[in-house]
């Protein structure tokens, strides 16, 4: 149990529109910190207006990277209610997280004391707008003044939080995917599986290409063959072929999206069949995509919980995916989550944390 010091913003800033939200533009009047030493441990756990950083320039994180973060949203409920979606596991996947990065752990107990507590002295900004929600972003920083590569002895733990806008103003929206078969996003033994600042300045130039060709995401290939599907974007993907829905095992190379999980367990018990154990190869997918076999690819993450894909690009060929619309499982998924992450359908399966 941490004890928290909140000191409370004396100059508290207007509240934006919440009609033009965006994502990432705006945060709110305070931020969570933690600071770790070595010998002390973590301490001096508080809650601060929201200000900017005092770092030294040597300090670590911005030489080496030794960066974990977290993206998890707080939604508000039609009666007003300021709720969390499994906040846990965004605990338990930031364990894993550290371990990989030589960061020391914080217990999972914490991490959701901290994210709540956040919440709590921000709780106006969590917007009411249908779709919007306020996203938190926890993240851990090296902070040692060293510039030999090792371990840092000093770290801080932040959360900071952004009212965000509905993700799909008008409704889902299926996007065009490039298969990536030049870059990598993750490798085996690498950090393709943790969350962490590093993957993503790896992913720029993938990034840059697909949209350069007029596509609006990656969806990336295996490090070794470039042969099975992995990612799109920053979202896990979800591919059902001929009645069967699949997508990439989490063995070291995938990021284990709390989303997926959720997805997997939700089609499930709706009685589909999932195989996620089975790598699935690019060519499965277009071979099945000509013959008609094809029936719906989407992606999976906190920021769009559902995106429907409706083309994908390889090696010179575009496909479509279904009919190019939005598919009924990737339908029922979208309204399924939304439903319960803003309170709309009920908390059957104790996902939601109340704040
Ligand atoms: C965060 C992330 C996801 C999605 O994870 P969720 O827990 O569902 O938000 C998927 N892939 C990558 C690479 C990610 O960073």
């Amino acid at each position: 149990m941490l004890d928290i010091k909140v000191t409370k913003t004396t100059a508290p800033k207007p509240k934006p529109d919440q009609d033009h939200l965006g994502f990432g533009s705006f945060y709110t009047d305070h931020m969570f910190l933690m600071d770790y030493d070595e010998g002390q441990g973590w301490h001096s756990a508080r809650i601060e207006p929201y200000h900017p950083l005092q770092l030294d320039p040597a300090a670590m994180v911005l030489h080496y990277a030794q960066e974990s973060f977290e993206g998890m949203k707080a939604y508000r409920t039609a009666e007003g209610q300021v709720q969390l979606f499994r906040p846990e596991k965004n605990g338990e996947r930031l364990q894993s997280t550290h371990q990989r990065l030589c960061i020391p752990a914080i217990p999972v107990e914490d991490f959701v004391q901290a994210v709540k507590a956040l919440v709590d002295v921000d709780r106006d900004w969590v917007p009411s707008a249908p779709g919007t929600s306020l996203y938190l972003r926890p993240f851990t920083i090296a902070t040692e003044a060293q510039l030999g590569v090792k371990v840092s002895s000093s770290y801080q733990f932040l959360v900071i939080a952004s009212p965000s806008g509905a993700y799909y103003a008008e409704g889902l929206d299926p996007v065009k995917i490039y298969v990536e078969d030049e870059y990598v996003r993750a490798a085996p033994g690498g950090t393709g599986a943790i969350k962490c600042g590093g993957n993503y300045a790896a992913s720029l130039a993938g990034q840059q290409k697909a949209h350069q060709m007029g596509y609006s995401q990656v969806l990336w290939l295996d490090g070794i063959h470039r042969k099975y599907v992995e990612e799109v974007g920053s979202m896990n993907c979800f591919f059902k072929i001929d009645g069967v829905v699949r997508t990439a095992p989490c063995a070291g190379t995938v990021l284990p999206g709390i989303t997926r999980m959720s997805c997997i367990e939700l089609l499930r018990d709706w009685g589909y069949t999932v195989d996620c154990d089975t790598r699935l190869s690019i060519q499965e997918v277009m071979e099945a995509a000509h013959s008609g076999k094809l029936e719906e690819v989407f992606g999976t993450g906190t920021a769009a919980v559902v995106s429907p894909v409706g083309k994908l690009y390889y090696e010179g060929d575009e496909v479509t995916v279904g009919d190019g619309g939005i598919g009924p499982v990737t339908q029922r998924l979208y309204d399924t989550l939304t439903g319960i992450q803003w309170g709309a359908l009920p908390d059957e399966k104790g996902w939601i944390v109340p704040v």
